[in-house]
């Protein structure tokens, strides 16, 4: 793990005074974060990061993780997938199991601390039997609830009411709740594994050993197998593209233990890539971080066509290694994603295939693009602006009524 004061040559030295200047402030409190899975997703991969930061920092800060089994990913999952719009069948037997679930978790921990931040959906329920064992309870949701399906929304309200405070990724996301709202970004980690530099010799290993050529243009989309990221739509822009211009596709692709869902989608890309060699579907195991930067580092377009997305941790990554990004103009890829600066939003296949052309004909605008990218994710979304952003809010949510807040 790099040493805090590693990130000054990129974030600035003053960022890291900052830091360690609201960790001060903020003493001996002990933190607790929960989530649903330690690998796989963008939620482990910012809390496998951030929090030996935040010790490093003085803070008392620890990871738990919810067990569940697979039918209580399943309702999860449907929370999901409802909150990000679908529409779901949720019988009460279900929902009961939801809690039943949690309520086991909440038996089986021992902790008491000050701060507790709860991440999603799956553990939200523990405030129901655990709330005298912090101190203060957030929440932090890092799904597109910017049209949630109501009835769902509904009963996942009624646990988050009882929360001090709620965090969303941007302001289209914020909700009608008796608590305080704050907005957070999420943020990458240039020193980890998935994102550190890699020489030509690192990535043509993991080239070799996925069996990848560089005859033609890679175009790359890293993400879980799930509806939302539109792997089929991706499939169906690579074919329109692949008329006029020789390229090819590499989808990759990984589980997550709190996703059942995988499999199905994965079927369908299979099917939806017919067999095609120059269609490559990868299947990655979940801690496979040296792979994934290698592939982006070696991909000339890399495209997240997401239809719905908290933010999209995909599109960060891979606009810190200077590539040009396709986004579908979805959640949090249009605060990364500046159309014809940063990257490119897209809203169909159709609008996908054509950028993705643009991008192969121009290769100097390509190259450019991705300069900016990488500039663009330096100033915002390194985890050290992140890591200063939630001691902030730590601070004013441990000030309820306080007038003047001296940071
Ligand atoms: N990821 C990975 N292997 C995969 C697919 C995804 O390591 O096969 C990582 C990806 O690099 C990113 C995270 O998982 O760090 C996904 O975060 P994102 O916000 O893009 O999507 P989420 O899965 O959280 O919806």
């Amino acid at each position: 793990m790099n040493r805090l004061h590693d990130y000054a040559a990129l974030a600035g030295p003053e960022v890291i005074g900052q830091l360690h200047r609201l960790a001060e402030k903020l003493g001996a409190r002990r933190f607790v974060h929960i989530n649903s899975t330690r690998s796989g997703g963008g939620v482990a991969e910012i809390l496998s990061r951030a929090v030996p930061l935040l010790n490093q920092l003085g803070l008392e800060t620890n990871w738990e993780v919810i067990y569940g089994d697979q039918e209580f990913f399943e309702v999860t999952k449907a929370f999901h997938n409802a909150l990000q719009g679908f529409k779901v069948n949720l019988p009460q037997v279900m929902l009961d199991h939801y809690r039943e679930v949690n309520r086991e978790n909440a038996r089986r921990f021992t902790w008491e601390a000050d701060f507790v931040l709860v991440h999603d959906p799956q553990p939200a329920c523990l405030i129901e039997e655990m709330r005298g064992r912090a101190k203060c309870w957030i929440w932090r949701c890092h799904i597109d609830v910017s049209r949630p399906n109501p009835q769902v929304w509904r009963f996942l309200r009624d646990v988050v009411r009882q929360y001090d405070a709620s965090v969303f990724s941007m302001s289209q996301f914020a909700q009608n709740l008796p608590h305080p709202q704050y907005l957070i970004r999420p943020s990458i980690d240039p020193f980890s594994e998935k994102n550190r530099d890699l020489t030509p010799e690192e990535i043509q290993a993991v080239l070799d050993r996925l069996e990848i050529k560089r005859d033609k243009p890679i175009i790359l989309q890293v993400s879980r197998f799930d509806s939302f990221k539109d792997p089929v739509g991706v499939i169906q822009a690579f074919r329109l593209v692949r008329r006029h211009a020789p390229c090819k596709l590499v989808l990759a692709g990984g589980e997550a233990t709190d996703d059942p869902e995988g499999p199905r989608i994965l079927a369908e890309v299979m099917e939806a890539a017919n067999g095609e060699p120059d269609i490559q579907v990868l299947l990655l195991p979940s801690d496979a971080h040296h792979e994934v930067n290698a592939l982006q580092r070696a991909a000339d377009i890399i495209v997240q066509k997401s239809t719905r997305e908290g933010f999209g941790l995909t599109v960060t990554e891979a606009m810190w290694k200077g590539k040009p990004v396709i986004g579908g103009a979805a959640g949090g890829i249009v605060l990364q994603l500046q159309d014809y600066n940063t990257g490119f939003l897209v809203h169909s296949p159709e609008g996908c295939a054509f950028r993705i052309r643009y991008l192969l004909h121009r290769p100097e605008l390509a190259r450019r693009m991705g300069q900016l990218a990488r500039e663009f994710v330096r100033q915002h979304f390194l985890i050290t602006r992140h890591i200063r952003d939630y001691l902030t809010l730590v601070t004013l949510v441990d000030n309820p009524g306080s007038r003047i807040i001296e940071l």
